[in-house]
């Protein structure tokens, strides 16, 4: 952790008194939160989707996907996911010309995230005008600043219908395996409908959170009423749509563990419904205004050319701390590094970096001040308020914006159950139990996240064999190895796109709009160069290991928080969410590359 000043030695606009708290003492409760919930297994607290747990991971919108033949053909390209990076791949090939592809996708449409996470409430927490790919492609502008579920898969589905890729497209179909070819430099796709594709080129792109996990607690197996994952909302049972309805609530008692960014949308429009609703608590989110409002559309017809990219990228640089003129997102994500700047400022540039930490750490605090000011504001019960103020900083865990989910406490029925930071105790065929004590209940919703962290392969749920029938699965059993984020030696014509390596912008889709912009420059050269194969040298691939695995300013400020995904819950061991990234930020990453690009060489890599 940084070391500040003693809280004596403070300037005077730092002095207890000035600020209104004690900057020390919010570091020593911050501390002390975090050892409460430090725990041995880390990741291994949880349980794989698999065997007996399979069923959590069934889609209830296709039970018995339509029967088809078994392709045996020629492509192109093959890319594993119809996500946004998927389709953004896709796209961006679409432009270079390479049009005879296959998107093999698992769920029945496009939508990767937004096809699963339909649970009512579902909404996009980043501003809609630099979430959703390709608005100035569609000539499609978002209804509202933060736009629901429904309308973010409407537009996913335009993409996939503007640019052809419904006929490229083999839903509920899963990846089996992809085997290189070295005679015939191709891919041989194996699916599990019987498929045989024999592609140039594979594209991953599975998405960073989209296996759901469950809590390892005894007897999980054992509940008997209704239980499901956020990710696979059963409509059937609770009747109703994302805006609410169920009505099949109505006389149910309904519990929520998990208070992420999901509950934090759920718990609102559950509340509404359910009989009785009883939300168990292991860690308190930041829980921000959202101020949502109506697209202004004569703002946005006076949108110029270039409109989305510049106010994506105005977004990642101040999310990555980058001084910049004018913040033209200006929302409570960029709230923070508003106030940061401002703190910073006041001491100008002869601050030492010991010093600006400091300084930053005062903006964290003060934030996380407002936002615990805010709880208390809201709810009535001060016991309650007390128990749903979260203590970390504020990047320690993904933030949540909502105007209502606060409010939902103040409602006769809900309870919150606070486990103290220890987590529910187990399960039992009617119940969820806490501190000894049973909280029976009809219908179980885990709101309990997606995998990250573990092995890329498991999460992907394929193999991949390279050269000399070289796996992944090996090749990475101690961790993703790649050149740029893109390649891997061994694995020829063998993309990634997502979190591997890369540049990670808070924005996913600033990151994968950019690495889609490069995939197609990469594949453009192999054709236009008449080559058979490109593939990263063992040499640029160790450098870029070094370069990625060096912490950044991120990953050294997850070293003091509170567990959670970004930090492999405590472990910090270098394989979480925010670890093997660009250190300088997602914006210097793609400059970077666009220089490497201009350089015409294609350094680090055989084209042949
Ligand atoms: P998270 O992983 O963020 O949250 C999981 C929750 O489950 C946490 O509150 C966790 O507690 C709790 N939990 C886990 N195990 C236990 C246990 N044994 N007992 C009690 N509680 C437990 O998952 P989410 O689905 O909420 O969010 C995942 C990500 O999805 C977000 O971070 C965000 O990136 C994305 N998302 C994006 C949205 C958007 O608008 N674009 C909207 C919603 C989600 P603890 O905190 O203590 O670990």
């Amino acid at each position: 952790m940084t070391v500040g000043p003693a809280a004596s030695t403070l300037p005077d606009y730092l002095d207890p008194k000035i600020l209104g708290f004690d900057p020390v003492e919010v570091r020593r409760r911050y501390a002390h939160e975090r050892a409460i919930r430090l725990r041995a297994d880390g990741n291994d607290q949880f349980v794989e989707v698999t065997d007996d747990y399979a069923h959590f991971e069934d889609d209830p919108l296709s039970q018995s996907p339509p029967p088809r033949a078994a392709l045996e053909i020629e492509t192109d390209a093959v890319i594993l996911g119809g996500g946004i990076g998927g389709l953004l791949a896709a796209v961006r090939l679409h432009e270079i010309g390479v049009t005879d592809i296959r998107i093999v996708e698992h769920a029945g449409d496009f939508g990767g995230v937004w096809y699963w996470n339909r649970y009512p409430g579902a909404q996009c927490d980043t501003e809609s005008y630099i979430y959703l790919p390709l608005l100035e492609e569609t000539g499609y502008i978002p209804s509202e600043r933060y736009v629901h579920q429904p309308e973010i898969l409407a537009h996913l589905q335009r993409i996939g219908r503007q640019y052809g890729l419904y006929e490229r497209a083999l839903f509920h179909t899963k990846l089996d395996e992809a085997q290189w070819c070295e005679p015939e430099a191709r891919w041989h796709v194996r699916t599990d409908r019987g498929d045989v594709l024999k592609a140039r080129f594979v594209i991953m792109s599975t998405g960073p959170l989209h296996r759901p996990k469950l809590p390892g607690v005894p007897g999980i197996r054992s509940f008997g009423g209704k239980s499901f994952h956020t990710s696979r909302w059963d409509y059937g049972y609770t009747g109703g749509d994302t805006t609410g309805g169920l009505t099949g609530l109505a006389d149910k008692r309904v519990g929520i563990i998990g208070t992420g960014a999901t509950a934090v949308q759920v718990v609102p429009v559950v509340a509404r419904h359910a009989g009785q609703l009883t939300l168990f608590q292991r860690t308190p989110s930041y829980v921000d205004e959202r101020l949502n409002r109506p697209t202004d559309m004569a703002w946005a017809k006076s949108l110029g050319p270039g409109w989305q990219y510049e106010r994506d990228e105005n977004f990642c640089l101040i999310m990555g701390g980058h001084p910049v003129e004018k913040d033209l997102v200006n929302d409570k994500w960029t709230d923070y590094f508003r106030l940061a700047m401002k703190i910073l400022d006041v001491e100008g540039d002869g601050a030492t970096d010991e010093r600006k930490a400091w300084l930053r750490e005062i903006a964290d605090y003060t934030k996380g001040n407002d936002i615990r000011a805010r709880v208390a504001r809201i709810v009535r019960d001060p016991v309650t308020a007390e128990k749903l103020k979260p203590w970390y900083g504020q990047w320690c865990k993904r933030p949540g914006f909502h105007d209502e989910y606060l409010q939902a406490f103040n409602r006769a029925n809900v309870a919150l159950v606070d486990t103290g930071g220890k987590g529910i105790e187990r399960i039992t065929e009617n119940a969820v139990v806490v501190d000894g004590v049973a909280h029976e209940l009809d219908c179980l919703i885990f709101a309990t996240g997606f995998e990250t962290g573990t092995a890329y392969m498991r999460r992907s749920e394929c193999e991949v064999i390279g050269r000399d029938g070289v796996k992944l699965s090996d090749a990475w059993s101690k961790g993703m190895r790649t050149f740029q984020g893109f390649m891997s030696h061994g694995f020829p014509n063998c993309f990634h796109i997502g979190l591997t390596q890369t540049g990670v912008a808070f924005n996913y889709t600033y990151t994968v709009t950019g690495q889609a912009r490069h995939l197609a420059h990469l594949i453009g050269q192999v054709i236009a160069r008449g080559a058979r194969t490109m593939e990263p040298t063992a040499a640029a691939e160790a450098a870029w290991l070094d370069l990625v695995r060096s912490p950044g300013p991120l990953r050294k400020y997850q070293e003091t928080c509170t567990p959670s995904y970004f930090n492999v819950e405590g472990k910090n061991s270098g394989q979480g969410f925010i670890d093997n990234q660009y250190p300088a930020g997602a914006v210097a990453f793609f400059r970077m590359l666009e220089a490497w690009r201009a350089q015409g060489d294609l350094a680090g890599l055989v084209v042949e």
